[in-house]
């Protein structure tokens, strides 16, 4: 689905990421870890483009996307649906609301079929109850859960997640866990950057171990867990399990 070719991304003159080729297969769920300030971040905005690569192309579902204009861009970064550690919901709009605005406005879907959808995105997450909530009622597991069904409404074909719990107490990161565990199961392609290592075991199909600039090593959770190859992943885990 995603194609990455000798990306490399410098803000001023610290280069953040030096040369990094990799590809995201259909229905993949890939786990990207490493420490702070590795670059994480950094690689997943630049896989729509948020950040505007340095060097090196991005391709999606075969389109080079940094070879597009904006107008075109736009229309293919639809289909990468993202989720942030922040929810970043729309405060002064309903749940509901929220969820119906970029199928309307972007898609041009009718009012009838967006509250639909709505409905039953919010089911898929547990939240069929809170659609005439506003975000500020809800708890940050509950709003994450929102802003994943908010980026489901767009019927992307993947999903780009960073630190998508790391903002929320520790009693919620379970159900949003759930609902991200859920759309794995079902096929969705995810790449996921998160310090949940019970995820990455669980549900990655890979995982991407990134430091220094670089995707360090890809494996298997299993191998990767019980066998990492570099000492930089080694030093890694040794920190965090
Ligand atoms: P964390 O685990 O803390 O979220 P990360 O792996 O996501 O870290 P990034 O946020 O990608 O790391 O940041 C990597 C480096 O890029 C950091 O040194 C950061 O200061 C720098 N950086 C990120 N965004 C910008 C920006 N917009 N302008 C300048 N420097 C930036
Ligand atoms: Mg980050």
């Amino acid at each position: 689905v995603i194609a990455v070719e000798h990306l490399k991304k410098t803000f001023g003159k610290n280069e953040v990421l030096k040369d990094i080729s990799e590809n995201v297969y259909d229905g993949q769920v890939i786990c990207l870890i490493g420490p702070s300030g590795a670059g994480k971040s950094t690689f997943l905005r630049c896989l729509n483009l948020l950040d505007k690569p340095t060097a090196g192309k991005v391709f999606f579902e075969g389109d080079e996307l940094t070879a597009l204009d904006d107008q075109n861009l736009d229309q293919l970064r639809q289909q990468m649906g993202m989720v942030f550690q922040n929810f970043n919901l729309f405060p002064h709009k309903s749940v509901l609301e929220n969820l119906k605005l970029a199928p309307m406005k972007v898609k041009g879907m009718t009012e009838e079929d967006a509250t639909q959808l709505a409905q039953k995105l919010l089911q898929q997450v547990g939240l069929a109850d809170k659609a005439e909530a506003f975000p500020n009622n809800l708890s940050g597991g509950q709003q994450q859960r929102v802003a994943i069904a908010r980026a489901l409404a767009m019927n992307p074909k993947v999903m780009l997640f960073d630190e998508p719990t790391s903002a929320l107490d520790p009693e919620m990161v379970g159900e949003v866990l759930k609902v991200m565990q859920d759309l794995a199961t079902e096929g969705m392609t995810m790449v996921v950057v998160t310090h949940e290592m019970g995820f990455a075991k669980n549900v990655a199909n890979q995982v991407w171990f990134m430091a220094d600039g670089y995707i360090q090593e890809t494996n298997s959770p299993q191998e990767f867990f019980a066998h990492p190859q570099t000492e930089r992943a080694q030093d890694f885990l040794a920190k965090i399990l």
